[in-house]
C-alpha cells in the first residue's frame, strides 16, 4: 500500500519519486551460521570467516573523475571573478556545476547500491552479526585515516545492518569500541600492548601460542567471540525476565 509520495529534484536536474509503501517483510530462515566483521583499512571489510571485501574499483576511479571535475569549476570559477562577473551569469561555471553534481550523484548511488548489497548478503547468510561500534565522528578527526573512513561509508552501512536485521529476524551485535580486537589472539587470548601492534603491522604471530594472525582476520573472529557471548547474555537475560 503507498502511503506518500515525495518529488524531489536533485543538484543535476534529475527528479525523483519517493514512496512510501507500507509492507510486510517476512523474516529470512535461520542458517546457523554466525559472522564477525571487522572494518578494513585496506579492505573495505573483513568477516571471521577470512573473506575480504575490497573498496569497489569503480568508486575510486569515480572520485579521480571528481576531483578532476572540481578543478575545472575551480578554474572557472576563478575567470569568472578575473571578469568581475557573477557565478550565476557565467554559463561556463554553470556548466561545469551541472557536471559535477552528476558525477557525485553517481558516486553516491554506486557507493549506496555496494551497500545494500553487501548488507543484504550478510543478513541473509548469517543469524548473528557481530561489528565494532566505531565512533566515526571521532576517527575521521585523524585525518591520516579520515579519507579511508569517510570513502568506505561504514555508518551508512552499519545503519543497514541494523535495520535490515530487525526486518529480517536476524541478531545484529555491536562491541564496545574499546574492545581490543585487534590486539587479542583470537587463539589463545594473549593480549599485545600497543606498542607491540602498531597500525602499520598487518600480521603477527603470537608470542604464546605461535598462531600466525593477519590483524583483520583476527579482529573480526574476536568480533564475532564476543558477539555470540553478549547475544548469549541478552537472551539468557530476557528468558531470565520472561
Ligand atoms: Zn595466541
Amino acid at each position: 500500500m503507498i502511503k506518500s509520495a515525495t518529488i524531489s529534484r536533485t543538484p543535476s536536474g534529475k527528479y525523483y519519486v519517493s514512496l512510501l509503501v507500507e509492507t510486510v517483510v517476512e523474516p529470512l530462515s535461520k542458517i546457523r551460521s554466525n559472522i564477525g566483521i571487522d572494518l578494513g583499512l585496506t579492505d573495505f571489510i573483513v568477516l571471521s570467516d577470512s573473506t575480504k571485501v575490497a573498496n569497489p574499483k569503480f568508486l575510486s576511479k569515480l572520485q579521480h573523475k571528481l576531483a578532476r571535475e572540481q578543478k575545472i569549476l575551480a578554474k572557472r570559477r576563478a575567470v569568472a571573478k578575473a571578469d568581475q562577473r557573477k557565478l550565476s551569469d557565467s554559463r561556463n561555471y554553470q556548466k561545469q556545476k551541472i557536471k559535477v553534481a552528476k558525477v557525485y550523484e553517481r558516486i553516491t548511488n554506486c557507493r549506496k547500491d555496494f551497500l545494500h548489497k553487501l548488507s543484504f548478503n550478510l543478513i541473509k547468510n548469517h543469524d548473528v552479526i557481530a561489528i565494532e561500534d566505531l565512533n566515526v565522528k571521532g576517527m575521521v578527526k585523524n585525518k591520516k585515516l579520515a579519507k579511508a573512513i569517510s570513502d568506505s561509508s561504514w555508518s551508512t552501512f552499519t545503519t543497514m545492518l541494523n535495520y535490515k536485521a530487525e526486518w529480517y529476524g536476524k541478531k545484529l551485535v555491536k562491541i564496545d569500541r574499546w574492545y581490543p580486537s585487534s590486539k587479542t589472539c583470537s587463539g589463545c587470548g594473549h593480549l599485545l600492548t600497543k606498542a607491540e601492534l602498531p597500525l602499520q603491522v598487518r600480521s603477527w604471530n603470537c608470542p604464546s601460542c605461535l598462531q600466525s594472525n593477519d590483524r583483520d582476520i583476527n579482529a573480526s573472529i574476536n568480533i564475532l567471540n564476543e558477539g555470540l557471548k553478549l547475544a548469549t547474555l541478552k537472551t539468557v537475560g530476557a528468558t531470565g525476565l520472561a
